[in-house]
């Protein structure tokens, strides 16, 4: 076994984990830095009542509380699915270097996850969008972004 099928295998066993414990989908996930699981996670949604408790999520959460981090340019992550929209946005904002997953998008279509409905509304114009998006209030918004812009003491990420 090859150390990538090695770090694929953990992440099957954490979806097989989370069905068995009725924690939510059939989706698991580990982070892997070096060679060494710094976190792991799998879907929570329904134990948790968090429609984000992602496999990737909350093994991102976990990886970045091991090592106090905010980002994560060092890892690859190994999740048992193909990314849904929310989670690969998730791992572009940690930086992760490399992405291998084993079902398709499709296979989860096929049990009834269909992200296709998400990837399709990104690429919508607003008016096109499900559900409405209006903007509001930009004004006064924009001025806490010209105090982020002009803040010493900020952390850029
Ligand atoms: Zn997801």
């Amino acid at each position: 076994m090859s150390r990538e099928e090695f770090f694929m295998s953990e992440a099957i066993k954490l979806s097989e984990k989370g069905i068995t414990q009725n924690e939510g989908g059939p989706f698991g996930c580990v982070i892997v830095k070096g060679d060494v699981i710094v976190g792991r996670g799998n879907n929570k949604v329904t134990a948790s009542n968090d429609p984000t408790a992602h496999a990737e999520v909350v093994a991102i959460r976990d990886a970045c509380q091991n090592l106090q981090t905010y980002q994560l340019a060092d890892c690859e992550i190994y999740t048992s699915c193909e990314p849904c929209p929310m989670c690969l946005a998730a791992i572009y904002w940690t930086r992760i270097k490399k992405i291998y997953f084993a079902n398709t998008r499709y296979d989860a279509a096929a049990i009834g996850f269909d992200d296709a409905m998400i990837y399709n509304e990104m690429i919508c114009d607003h008016s096109a969008r499900k559900i409405p998006i209006v903007a509001i209030g930009r004004q006064k918004a924009l001025e806490v972004f010209k105090d982020w812009k002009s803040k010493e003491d900020r952390t850029i990420y």
